[in-house]
């Protein structure tokens, strides 16, 4: 059996290695490293295919959420409510514009922000919230939006982790994951679902106003060449990974297919244990695409289960430990901990599989049948 890894990128990039290649030998050749023509054609591509008007690519996916948050003109003391169980950069960026981050309980089937605790959060100073979708899974955005609307608040998505995942409307309309909110963005880190070969990350948005306004952030606040209008940053995609990203993006329905699969088998497994609760797919079939493959053991020996399949050599992780509200940087007066009882039940309760575009049957079945022998 071939060793089984968390996230299998050099198995991936040996399938595609000679679209990789040339698409990066080509920057080489023009040595349009910052700028390029990689990078103009890749946010063509990527705009294209999420049906969006504008994407912005920047440097990472924690800078993506930054901007997005500068862009609208939050100021400090505005309140921005997101969840507790959710990758800090989400908080850490609300933290660092001095805005105050008001986070929130999350679903206990879905991992995704709870729309009870978001309407108890609302406060007059509450201007955006920042819906996280979690381990591959759309969060409810049509009940967000409508949140949103009724007291005027932004919607920023948090798409590092689902992009390429369609969200269905009641009305049997979709459109994909990010392209939802005022404003939303990505990460290409090489284990998101988009990787790339470094860092790298995205904002998208339908608003031309506000596409403008971001353009000017990410290059030191210039519209006009040398002048400074607003306060930047220098936040770039570059052409190396925008070559990858324009080699990979013709892919992304196919390993999201793949993840798909693979989680399917899994939960098949898994399906009449019931120390198990596997993931709860809400929408149809693509609107998980599974970043993640996050189990509930809910028998109370987690801990004994990771050690057990770490020491058969199968890769597992615990997204996340602990909750952001009792995270030391973000500790607040304010913050109740019956306001936290799903995400702190969870944070004892979850462990993420391997789970990427190149498990096969024999992993799969090794993993399943490691897990079944240890909670049988
Ligand atoms: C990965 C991730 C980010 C940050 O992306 P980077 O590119 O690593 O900065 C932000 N939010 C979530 C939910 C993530 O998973």
């Amino acid at each position: 059996m071939k060793k089984i890894q968390m996230v299998d990128l050099k198995g991936q990039y040996e399938k595609i290695k000679a679209t990789v290649d040339a698409s990066i030998q080509e920057v080489l050749d023009t040595t349009s490293y910052i700028n390029g023509p990689a990078v103009h054609a890749f946010q063509k591509n990527l705009e294209d295919y999420l049906d969006v008007r504008h994407v912005i690519p920047c440097a990472n996916g924690t800078d993506a959420l930054q901007i997005a948050m500068m862009g609208l003109g939050l100021q400090q003391g505005d309140e921005v409510i997101t969840a507790d169980f959710t990758f800090a950069a989400t908080v850490e960026v609300i933290a660092l514009l001095k805005l105050t981050p008001v986070l929130v309980d999350v679903e206990p089937d879905t991992f995704n922000i709870s729309i009870d605790a978001i309407k108890k959060a609302i406060t007059p100073k509450t201007k955006a919230i920042v819906p996280v979708h979690l381990f591959g899974q759309a969060a409810n955005m049509e009940e967000i939006m409508k949140i949103a609307a009724e007291h005027n608040l932004y919607v920023i998505e948090d798409n590092a982790q689902a992009i390429g995942a369609d969200y269905k409307y009641s009305d049997g309309s979709k459109k994909k994951v990010g392209t939802i909110g005022h404003v939303s963005s990505t990460s290409f880190f090489p284990s998101k679902n988009l990787g790339c070969y470094g860092d790298g990350g995205a904002i998208f948005t339908n608003d031309d106003n506000l596409a403008h306004i971001l353009r000017g952030i990410v290059n030191h606040g210039m519209y006009v060449r040398y002048h400074h209008d607003v306060v930047g940053v220098n936040s770039r995609l570059d052409s190396v990974q925008a070559a990858v990203l324009n080699a990979k993006l013709p892919n992304l329905d196919t390993y999201n297919h793949a993840r798909q699969s693979a989680a399917a088998k899994y939960s098949a497994a898994f399906a009449n244990n019931p120390k198990i609760v596997t993931p709860v797919i809400t929408g149809e079939k693509d609107s998980h695409v599974f970043h993640q493959y996050t189990l509930r053991i809910i028998d109370g020996d987690r801990d004994g289960l990771m050690q057990h399949l770490l020491d058969k050599g199968i890769p597992c992780a615990i997204y996340y430990p602990i909750p952001l509200h009792a995270q030391k940087a973000y500790l607040d007066t304010r913050y109740r901990e019956e306001d936290f009882t799903v995400t702190n039940q969870l944070c004892k309760e979850v462990l993420s599989l391997p789970m990427h575009t190149e498990l096969d049957d024999e992993q799969i079945d090794f993993i399943t049948s490691s897990v079944l022998e240890f909670l049988k």
